[in-house]
């Protein structure tokens, strides 16, 4: 395909932060931007050009897409598979509505990865009390966790050892589960990548990445793997970005183990919480890096020009804006949310240090 003409509207299913940031990285590419987000006044909506405010399977606001739209994408892995698919025999859908499938069940997203040749925890699914005795006794404990819509850790109870089976499944509320194996991972790394158009790929560094109940607190570039690790990690989302014929950024999330070996967490379809570090730290942010590739441009440079941390503010922490203002070398960056409620992302930091590694 050739390249979006300048003006042309990029369709974007859901309307948070990712959503916000995509909106502003095709606004400074000349395109414009449809944000569809049943919530008004979203925070993608403030940055785009107009919203459609309607459930993400609205039958008329899919065919609205369809009319303006040259290309549709999406910032969250939920978008109903059936509405993406028909989506797409109207209008290109980027990336492929195979990686919503993919990510959107955890069974079917690790079979996936381990079909690619890729390492993923153990794990068993568990629909019953009977399935979830037996599957904490198979793996001696485990991280029990929600097969569809789990996110920042919920829906998710860890077990140490083969006891405390009884009751669990009904509590969890009957639906289909996981049980993963409880990994004993060093750290926990991803990296973002990209695949054009054209079949080229790129990736940015690894960044290291803490997490605090469940949510990201903190990614660091470099992370401190050892080179080799580093590699496959590119090659392994390599490997999962060809597999779906993908166009657009993907984030993959990683455990290390002590040996340097890696195990896959969890793909995430679209621009991630982890790669925010690169409009800060790169010419080209994985923002831009996405509107690229699904407008059929060439990918930008992933180079890194400084070492970095970025930080979540996450609730209150919003209040530590003004005093982050006056730090020299950090890039502060807020989502347009007026209620800061516990848990809820209200924008991130990073601060920037000369390259070392
Ligand atoms: P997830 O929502 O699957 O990304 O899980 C959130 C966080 O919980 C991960 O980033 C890990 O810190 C932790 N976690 C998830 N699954 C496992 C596992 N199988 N073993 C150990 N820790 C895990």
């Amino acid at each position: 395909m050739t390249a979006l003409a300048a003006g042309a509207t990029i369709g974007i299913i859901g309307g948070g932060q990712l959503g916000r940031m995509l909106a502003a990285a095709a606004a400074r590419l000349g395109y414009r931007t449809l944000v569809l987000e049943p919530q008004p006044d979203c925070p993608a909506a403030q940055l785009a050009n107009r919203q459609i405010v309607a459930a993400y399977d609205d039958p008329e606001a899919l065919a609205e897409l369809v009319r303006e739209c040259a290309v549709v994408t999406y910032e969250f892995e939920n978008v109903p598979v059936a509405a993406a698919t028909s989506l797409a025999s109207d209008v290109p859908v980027c990336p492929p509505p195979a990686a919503l499938e993919v990510s959107q069940d955890r069974v079917i997203e690790k079979r996936f990865l381990n079909a690619q040749g890729l390492s993923t925890a153990e794990f068993l699914p568990v629909d019953s009390d009977a399935d979830f005795a037996a599957a904490l006794r198979s793996l001696r404990g485990g991280v029990l966790k929600t097969r569809r819509m789990g996110y920042d850790g919920k829906g998710q109870r860890v077990f140490r050892d083969a006891g405390g089976a009884d009751g669990v499944y009904a509590a969890m509320g009957g639906v289909p589960l996981i049980l993963e194996s409880l990994v004993p991972f060093e750290r926990e790394i991803s990296i973002i990548a990209a695949r054009g158009r054209d079949d080229s790929l790129a990736a940015y560094d690894p960044a290291l990445n803490v997490h605090r109940d469940g949510i990201l607190h903190s990614s660091t570039v470099p992370s401190g793997v050892a080179p080799a690790t580093a590699e496959t990690a590119r090659t392994s989302a390599f490997a999962i970005l060809e597999a779906l014929d993908y166009v657009g950024v993907v984030g993959v999330e990683f455990f290390v183990l002590a040996d340097g070996s890696l195990l896959v967490n969890e793909i995430a379809p679209r621009v991630h919480n982890s790669g925010h570090w690169t409009e800060a730290a790169c010419t080209v942010s994985q923002f831009e890096q996405h509107i690229r590739a699904i407008a059929g441009l060439p990918l930008g440079d992933t180079a890194r020009h400084s070492d970095c941390v970025m930080e979540n503010l996450i609730g209150d922490d919003v209040l530590r804006a003004p005093a982050l203002l006056a730090e020299p070398g950090l890039m502060l960056h807020l989502y347009g949310k007026s209620e800061a409620r516990p848990g809820r992302k209200m924008g991130h930091f990073t601060r920037l240090s000369p390259r070392t590694a």
